[in-house]
């Protein structure tokens, strides 16, 4: 198996649980291969065969988890811990830390992506509940098999590591996985699902950050709004599916013909809004008839199998010192309406009104 990608962003939630079962199987079979070793040594020979069959089930969890079976080689990892929890408890003793791992069938159960709650409760419920038995029934028993001091001090440690190093890989497994569900969600609120370029609250939030830049000292941003000249007729003629694949083509247009730090929105149905900070007035009227000219080309590339018509016209505005970007997006609406009230297909200045009254 290869543990490269095993949180790699492109894991996906389904995938995950299965990857962290095949990881802690592996370090189960390594675990019990040295305890194989170990009891071998100590001449626990009873114990040395459990662990050759513990082997044998983490082996078999494994290729069942990669076989797509994980519930069947969940249950059988956890009858596993809890008969060699049991067994090797009962025969060398409470302090040997074989209990520990029973614990770990809790988190397991609870992250697991196959059971549904009510089997979680119970399974978690059930282990908590059976260690909390073994501990009553063999604390200060007498063991069955008596072990030297120090090798019960060596099994005790090893057993106590290998229950946090797998309680740790889980709790990061669960953090990615929290984390990615997270981001989706954050860029599924940003995104307009269409063009997937940023929603209206999104561009919003981004016009204010930048605006804010700008009243600090920074320099001038130019804010434009686009919208989509009779654009009810394309759908009228050639249908909504056509419709959409134009806004599509549009939104390609813009966020193509414009720098990586400018910021390209979906404003309402076919409006856009495009942000260009550090842009001072003649270089946002030369990026909007860039703009405006790359839109008409989309006329003449038969857009869903027909040539439509398609032009837009461009309201810009530069923000002045002191003005909100409410004011400002207010100017580049207005300068929007006299473009289309003049004829459409063309960019327009906002008249610059001078700073607000405070
Ligand atoms: P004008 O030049 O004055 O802007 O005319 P217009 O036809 O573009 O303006 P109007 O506001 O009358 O119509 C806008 C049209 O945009 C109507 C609406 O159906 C269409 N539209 C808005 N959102 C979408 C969308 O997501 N997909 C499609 N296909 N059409 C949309
Ligand atoms: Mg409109
Ligand atoms: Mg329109």
């Amino acid at each position: 198996m290869h543990f490269r990608g095993f949180f790699s962003p492109q894991a996906r939630e389904a995938e995950v649980f299965p990857r962290l079962m095949l990881v802690i199987s592996v370090i189960a079979c390594v675990a019990h291969l040295s305890f194989i070793v170990l009891f071998d040594a100590i001449g626990v020979t009873v114990l040395a065969w459990a662990n050759v069959a513990s082997v044998l089930v983490f082996a078999l969890a494994a290729w069942l988890t990669r076989q797509g079976r994980a519930v069947l080689a969940l249950q059988l990892m956890g009858l596993e811990i809890l008969l060699h929890g049991t067994v090797a408890t009962a025969l060398i003793g409470w302090t040997a830390g074989f209990h520990c791992y029973i614990v770990l069938i809790i988190p397991v159960a609870i992250l697991s992506t196959v059971f549904r709650p009510r089997t979680k409760a119970v399974v978690a419920v059930g282990a908590g509940l059976y260690d909390i038995g073994l501990d009553m029934a063999y604390r200060v028993a007498t063991p069955a098999i008596e072990v030297a001091p120090d090798t019960l001090a060596v099994l005790h440690h090893f057993n106590q590591a290998s229950t946090l190093l797998i309680l740790g890989l889980l709790s990061m497994a669960y953090f990615r996985l929290v984390k990615r569900a997270e981001e989706g969600l954050r860029e599924l609120a940003c995104t307009d699902p269409l063009t997937h370029l940023r929603n209206r609250r999104s561009a919003m939030e981004m016009a204010q950050r930048e605006a804010a830049v700008f009243q600090r000292g920074g320099q001038p941003l130019a804010v434009v709004i686009g919208d989509v000249d009779h654009f009810k007729h394309v759908n009228d003629q050639h249908g909504h599916a056509v419709g959409d694949t134009a806004l599509r083509a549009i939104a390609r247009v813009l966020r193509e013909g414009v720098r990586e730090v400018d910021h390209v929105a979906r404003w309402g149905g076919e409006e856009f809004l495009v942000l260009l900070p550090a842009t001072d007035t003649g270089e946002a009227l030369r990026v909007c008839e860039r703009l405006r000219q790359g839109v008409q080309v989309l006329s003449t590339q038969n857009l869903g199998g027909v040539a439509l018509p398609l032009t837009i016209t461009l309201g810009v505005a530069v923000l002045q010192p002191g003005e909100s970007i409410e004011q400002v997006l207010v100017r580049a609406d207005r300068a929007l309406y006299e473009g289309k009230q003049a004829g459409r297909n063309r960019v327009v200045l906002a008249g610059h009104e001078g700073p607000p009254a405070l």
